[in-house]
């Protein structure tokens, strides 16, 4: 095939002459350029990114580095007591992998972790997982248009069982490897940073000290697989004082409480207790009984899960109804009203026995400013003897004990730090894009991004569960399924049409940023925040789940700039040499079009 030949400038443009001829490359159009991506984190973004970048993109060089010892993220450190998911098993699963076999309706940690094992295996995703390799800088080249990663790697085998070495992070023996990505893709968790509480006096405490996303107690938790019951047998006689009133703290106090001598919460702030948005079918699982707050599914239930048809609707009723409870998360919305009278009348019910502490616990701010946990059992043990809720502040922390401002001692055996994680969105390593830009400065005051997945200055860069992509209710492994989705979008389209860089411009971020700035007003003190009560909304999104997903199903290219692959700099590099595949390759398939798979389905983009 001949280029055409202009002779003149018609209107001014430039045509072609044999002395600007356009220099045609020798690749056809769907001839598919290589593509390496590496994949940060192997909890459950990363193992969904994993799957669909395998299943869709071709011609690719695929890495996923995990810093830990075991894939599952959040599922594979955390291993308190009481650890179980706060949405329905349900909804906490992906929607392309379905497990009939949860034992119950908030199912426990352990479990999670092992059905995220069993993802991994049925999509043969462990050849490409590389475990105890984390990522320590990550450098976009503008000349290549790649990154540059240095990860450490452990080079020893390593001893699991040690929580450090589980969390990549005790193990001496690294090495630093370079390795380069077309395209990379984090899925590093926005909860998967803890650190311990700033109180004076910690490091003094004689007894035990435990954070309950390191849970080590130095019984018991010699293996992967330990039950946490197994990690506190001894502890029937020990004083354990509980710090925290978030997430954890409320799955801990009830699973340690008849285990136990006596249980003291230190509870700094107020929190939603609530039995959660989708009541009504753990009521009717449970046969009416409006006491009940988990339910262990019956060998009859699971049977009745065989039936696909009565599966899908089981799980559709279910997340539609989570996906309903937006609209009680809206100021002003009457149902938030309706949700908080009957919180409220919940909360009150529970602690009948001492309405004290329900005067401490129930907020002033909207039921979902904070993340709803159902907490079955935690307002319980409160009313049990051996539980006793701290709303005094801490003073100090003593070498035998906890004292308070209004100078209490509590004498304690173990002290256990429920107290969150870092959740500022300040990436653990360094992290330089184009023109040696930071993001650590970048993101100061706070983080700002486009869509929560890309970020002006970095390009060739997408990640899951970034800055405002978290929602208050609804279930964030959909989420996370369709930024992985526009993650393999751009991807698809930067080799097809052999693009260098894909980068989204600044204005797209301004734009977005100014848009979350009206969106979010009122005060609360939680993780959605930057520090204090009045900062910034970070982690939300400024809508519903279902609101996220459709803002993400049609990305919108036009708010990215290019660069080519081409040396030209030509836009129309990628047609390649007039050909496909089909047309070259003798035998080929030249009426792939009539194909049932491309009549019957059409293509997602
Ligand atoms: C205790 C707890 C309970 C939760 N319960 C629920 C729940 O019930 N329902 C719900 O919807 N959500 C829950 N969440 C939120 C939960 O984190 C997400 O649902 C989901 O597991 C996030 O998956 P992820 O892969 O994005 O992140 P993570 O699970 O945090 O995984 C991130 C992975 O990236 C790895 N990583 C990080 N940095 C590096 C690096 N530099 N190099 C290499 N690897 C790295 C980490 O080691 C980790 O394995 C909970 C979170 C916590 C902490």
């Amino acid at each position: 095939m001949s280029s055409v030949e202009g002779t003149s400038g018609l209107n001014g443009h430039t045509t072609y002459s044999p002395e600007n001829k356009y220099k045609l490359p020798s690749f056809c159009i769907d001839e598919t350029r290589p593509m390496k991506v590496v994949i940060i984190g192997a909890g459950y973004s990363g193992i969904v990114a994993g799957i669909r970048f395998l299943q869709r993109v071709k011609n690719l060089e695929l890495t996923i580095y995990e810093a830990n010892a075991g894939i599952g993220g959040t599922w594979f450190v955390n291993r308190y007591p009481g650890l179980a998911c706060d949405i329905p098993s349900h909804c906490y699963q992906l929607t392309f992998a379905e497990n009939l076999d949860w034992s119950s309706f908030y199912a426990p940690g352990p479990e999670i972790q092992a059905y995220l094992e069993s993802v991994v295996e049925k999509f043969h995703l462990g050849p490409y997982i590389k475990l105890q390799h984390r990522l320590t800088r990550a450098q976009y080249d503008e000349k290549t248009g790649k990154w540059h990663l240095t990860i450490k790697r452990a080079t020893a085998s390593t001893d699991n069982s040690n929580p450090q070495i589980r969390q990549g992070m005790a193990h001496d023996e690294y090495e630093d490897i370079e390795v380069t990505a077309d395209v990379l893709f984090t899925g590093i968790g926005s909860l998967s940073r803890w650190h311990w509480p700033e109180i004076e006096g910690l490091e003094t405490f004689q007894g035990k000290v435990i954070h309950s996303a390191q849970w080590e107690t130095g019984e018991g938790d010699s293996g992967a697989k330990t039950k946490w019951e197994d990690t506190v047998k001894s502890w029937g006689d020990k004083r354990i004082g509980v710090i925290g009133v978030g997430s954890s703290a409320i799955q801990i106090v009830p699973a340690l409480q008849p285990r136990v001598k006596t249980i003291s919460n230190f509870v700094r702030g107020k929190t939603w207790v609530s039995a959660s948005f989708v009541r009504e079918h753990l009521v009717t699982l449970a046969n009416g009984d409006e006491s009940v707050d988990n339910y262990t599914f019956t060998d009859k239930d699971k049977k009745k899960f065989r039936d696909k048809e009565y599966y899908r609707e089981f799980r559709r009723g279910l997340e539609s109804d989570l996906n309903g409870a937006h609209l009680a998360t809206l100021r002003g919305n009457p149902l938030q009203q309706g949700a908080r009278e009957i919180f409220e009348k919940i909360m009150r019910q529970k602690l009948s026995k001492k309405p004290w502490i329900a005067e401490h616990l129930i907020p002033d701010f909207s039921v979902a400013c904070r993340r709803l946990t159902p907490g079955p059992g935690y307002l319980e043990a409160f009313c049990e003897e051996n539980v006793e809720f701290v709303p005094e502040n801490i003073k100090r922390i003593t070498p035998t004990g906890i004292e308070t401002v209004d100078d209490k001692h509590r004498d304690l055996d173990v002290i256990v730090c429920a107290t969150g994680f870092d959740t500022s969105y300040k990436l653990p390593f360094t992290f330089i894009g184009r023109d040696g830009i930071d993001l650590s400065k970048q993101f100061e005051p706070h983080p700002r991004t486009y869509l929560g997945i890309a970020v002006d200055g970095f390009p060739n860069w997408f990640s899951a569960l970034g800055p405002n992509t978290g929602v208050g209710a609804g279930s964030l492994l959909i989420i996370i399924e369709r930024q992985v989705d526009y993650a393999v979008a751009a991807t698809l389209k930067l080799q097809r049409e052999r693009l260098k860089s894909i980068e989204v411009k600044k204005k797209a971020v301004d734009d977005f940023d100014a848009y979350l700035e009206s969106v979010f007003g009122e005060k609360c003190r939680s993780w959605y925040k930057v520090g204090k009560e009045e900062g910034r909304v970070v982690s939300l999104w400024p809508g519903s789940c279902l609101h996220c997903i459709k803002a993400l199903e049609h990305p919108r290219w036009e708010d990215y700039d290019y660069e080519y692959l081409d040396p030209d700099n030509n836009r129309f590099f990628w047609l390649g040499n007039g050909n496909t595949l089909a047309d070259k390759i003798p035998g080929s398939d030249r009426s792939w079009y009539l194909s049932p798979e491309e009549v019957d389905i059409p293509g997602l983009y």
